[in-house]
């Protein structure tokens, strides 16, 4: 019989879109003891994360609640509670996650209208808002920061635009939500959906969301109206009133409401040690502040950018829209990409991401992120990429990426912005 050793995982420096080095604190605290889920103490827990959450989306919403299951669990929970068959979604793509959003809504029977272009851009707000016109969807459904092209799509007037319109809007925020400002309340969004192992530093498994009472009111009217099935509950007490047809128990949020709220109703058991790994890591977020801490993520990025640009690399996408937790580098002509990336890995124990899609094997992404995001990896990452692509034969300007980024570094020093 084979003896398997103790698990010994590498140390890496993680410079991808996600997962992301965890916190250390974030590690301590999923080894705290398990509870009872009913047990005051864990009801306790799961209320400050909620009140945690509704800090971290800016947001005074009554429901902010993680989903147990990665990032696209959230999102499904939100999309499969609101769409009823034949529901029009209109459905703004420009990257790879704009298509699971389609694909997700098809699913469970909406009726999609989608609009792209070009990846490396965003849409401009108006042409959305034309098309929201036009379409008359029940909802609109959008990326914001979309870690497969670096870009961030600006909300706040397609937002308006949806709540004059009476559409509902729910946003993927899954890449950018704890690195730079998602403003729910402010920008008029209805529904939305973070990441853990992204910008917050926790490891993948739970999907942070809130939702308003619009939202709200949309899922109670179908559990009322519709005939179908039966939930546990009324099975239980033999109550057959209610014929809920959301096509998914486990992604109801009418059930995870009444899980989360003070009804305490028995749905899922609660993912304890991610719960408490949640909380640590919202901690840390409010300890830093909201406002440091977008502002280091945006000094890292300078940093990074400067760095890159000094070594003669170009960057993907169009500047103006560049979202500041990913980076994307063209990958110079005549270089085998991954053997790039092996080589990263290999020598330094560094990671950065490959690509999908029409940008395979034309981007390097670098993720700047939450934990990732410090200067040691800035550092760390600028200098190795530099000695790789020079075995790789590729003709940078040699010594100019790291002194570039610490020409910022030491003129420009954080302390005067980071808190921390
Ligand atoms: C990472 C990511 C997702 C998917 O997250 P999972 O945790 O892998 O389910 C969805 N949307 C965006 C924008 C992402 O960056």
């Amino acid at each position: 019989m084979t003896t398997y050793t103790d698990l010994n995982t590498p140390l890496r420096t993680i410079m991808t879109p996600g997962p992301v080095e965890v916190d250390p604190r974030v590690l301590r605290a999923m080894s705290t003891p398990i509870v009872g889920q009913f047990d005051p103490a864990f009801t306790h827990i799961m209320n400050e994360v909620m009140e945690m959450l509704r800090h971290l989306f800016e947001t005074k919403n009554k429901w902010a609640f993680p989903i147990d299951g990665t990032s696209r669990s959230g999102i499904e929970a939100l999309l499969c509670s609101v769409i009823e068959p034949g529901d029009k979604v209109l459905v703004p793509i420009f990257g790879r996650f704009g298509h699971l959003l389609t694909e997700i809504c098809e699913r469970y029977g909406a009726e999609v209208h989608t609009m792209e272009c070009r990846w490396g851009e965003v849409f401009d707000q108006e042409d959305v808002i034309k098309e929201i016109k036009r379409i008359q969807p029940k909802i609109t459904a959008i990326v914001h920061g979309e870690t497969s092209t670096g870009c961030m799509q600006p909300l706040d007037q397609i937002g308006k635009a949806c709540r004059d319109q009476d559409v509902l809007l729910i946003v993927d925020a899954v890449a950018s939500t704890g690195g730079t400002p998602v403003k729910v309340d402010e920008w008029y969004i209805d529904g939305i959906v973070a990441g853990t192992q992204k910008c917050l530093s926790v490891p993948s498994g739970m999907a942070p969301l809130t939702y308003n009472d619009r939202i709200e009111k949309v899922v109670h009217a179908r559990k009322k109206v519709e005939r179908g099935i039966s939930t546990e509950e009324d099975r239980i007490n033999e109550q057959t009133n209610n014929h809920p047809t959301i096509k998914s128990n486990y992604f109801d949020i009418s059930m995870l409401q009444d899980y989360w709220g003070p009804r305490r109703l028995n749905h899922h058991t609660e993912a304890t040690s991610m719960l408490y790994a949640l909380r640590e890591g919202l901690r840390i977020v409010i300890e830093e502040g909201l406002e440091n801490r977008f502002t280091r993520h945006k000094y890292h990025e300078k940093a990074l950018i400067a760095g890159l640009e000094a070594m003669g690399l170009s960057l993907f996408g169009n500047r103006e829209c560049k979202l500041p937790t990913v980076t994307c580098v063209s990958i110079p002509n005549g270089v085998d990409p991954e053997s790039v990336r092996r080589m990263l890995l290999q020598q330094f124990g560094i990671e950065i991401a490959s690509s999908f899609g029409p940008l395979q094997g034309k981007i390097w992404r670098i993720g700047s992120m939450g934990y990732s995001c410090r200067k040691e990896n800035i550092l760390f990452v600028l200098g190795a990429l530099e000695a790789v692509l020079i075995r790789h034969g590729v003709d940078i300007n040699i010594g100019k990426g790291l002194q570039a980024a610490l020409e910022v570094y030491i003129n420009q020093p954080a302390t005067a912005l980071v808190t921390q």
